[in-house]
């Protein structure tokens, strides 16, 4: 029995592996060109003019779909994410979209290609006409790299790609998300000097230091979250994630690295912790007690936030509203997303999507299919409705 066509397109979808090469080394399933293939065939039937962004990596293009309006007074842009996660973990074929329990399962089938099969669904030539026609040019956005730190939707913001509003495609549970924070990884390099292990007084030992550092590291940490907090984020938040350096047992340490994860909220400047960490390490350096100590911030993603109260995540909200019958609230996560630098270059930004971050990247992951129908009604009924001024 053939599948109805919003499933069948998921599939499809599935079935074009498109993983983050730094999740995979296989030439069979590695980079976003055949997902970027696979969308600008579907971009083309649905009427809209496409075009490549080449990146160095030829396996790795972006690609855009547009509809012009003939006298446009605003432009509406939408962003998939084209790669997915790797496969290594999965206890199911990742390529094949299986159906089971009203779910369709694959690589992809939550983060973010139901999305992605949500939207073309509902993208039909007669609701673009009718966008044109009222003014609003359309845009859809197809990034790669975004499981490895969003840098494809960096590229895409910093050469001209922008709208007046922007729904960024993730599994969302169907609620605007309007806010989240960002992401900021560090390395703190202590350096000391070695020395025999039975004579520590001679050297100047980096894990000594480090047994200084950790607790101000905390206490600053602290400080920040107490002078900034967010109505839907809460408070930044710290990960000691990783500490090694050092030689053996009867050697003085005379490096040490600390690896840091800090998701901070918007209103507060992340450089603040990094000038709090600076202090730290330049009082040990002063007491003798280090030779020299830095923090780098080694990958950023922005964090963004939008009112709540402005028209995007309003017009979406009726959209929800009048297909569910339920208003939810809009809300803010800490993972993050292509919203990030999309937002530095839109004038209302948002995050969108049916199905649960809960399921992605999982070794099962999947797609309830009810939800998957009940996100293309909404994306459908936000296009019938979007520009239309009463
Ligand atoms: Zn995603």
């Amino acid at each position: 029995m053939p599948l109805p066509p919003l499933h069948q397109l998921l599939r499809d979808l599935i079935r074009v592996p498109s993983v983050n090469p730094a999740h995979t080394s296989d030439p069979a399933i590695r980079g976003e060109r055949r997902m970027a293939d696979a969308l600008q065939t579907l971009f083309t039937e649905r009427g809209l003019v496409t075009e490549r962004i080449d990146t160095p990596d030829p396996e790795r293009p972006a690609v855009l779909g547009r509809a012009d309006a003939p006298v446009p007074k605003q432009t509406l842009m939408f962003e998939v994410h084209l790669d997915t996660v790797g496969i290594d973990n999965m206890t199911l074929p990742p390529f094949e979209g299986i159906l089971r329990d009203n779910r369709m399962y694959g690589r992809g089938a939550c983060d973010m290609k139901g999305a992605t099969a949500a939207l073309l669904y509902a993208l039909t030539p007669e609701r673009i006409r009718a966008l044109n026609a009222r003014g609003v040019s359309l845009l859809i956005v197809g990034a790669p790299d975004e499981e490895c730190g969003t840098k494809g939707a960096e590229t895409l913001a910093a050469s001209g790609v922008r709208a007046d509003h922007a729904v960024i495609l993730e599994p969302t549970r169907c609620r605007p998300v309007v806010a989240h924070k960002g992401a900021n990884w560090y390395d703190i390099v202590l350096r000391g000097r070695s020395g025999h292990g039975s004579q520590p007084e001679a050297g100047i030992s980096t894990h000594e230091a480090l047994a200084r550092i950790l607790p101000e590291i905390l206490r600053a940490h602290k400080a920040l979250q107490q002078m900034h907090s967010h109505p839907l984020l809460g408070v930044s938040s710290l990960n000691i994630g990783r500490i090694s350096g050092g030689h053996t047992y009867n050697i003085i340490p005379d490096h040490t690295l600390i690896q840091l994860d800090r998701r901070v909220i918007p209103t507060e400047d992340p450089a603040l912790f990094e000038q709090a960490v600076q202090h730290i390490l330049d009082e040990l350096i002063r007491e003798g007690r280090l030779l020299s100590g830095t923090v780098t911030r080694v990958n950023q993603t922005a964090a963004f936030a939008t009112n709540p109260g402005d028209t995007l995540p309003q017009s979406l909200l009726d959209a929800v509203e009048s297909v569910t019958g339920q208003r939810p609230a809009c809300e803010g996560t800490s993972w993050v997303s292509d919203a990030a630098p999309f937002s530095t270059v839109c004038g209302q930004t948002l995050v969108f999507g049916p199905g649960d971050i809960a399921q992605a990247h999982t070794e099962d992951e999947f797609i309830d299919l009810t939800a998957l129908e009940t996100g293309a009604a909404i994306l459908a009924r936000f296009l019938d409705d979007y520009g239309v001024t009463g």
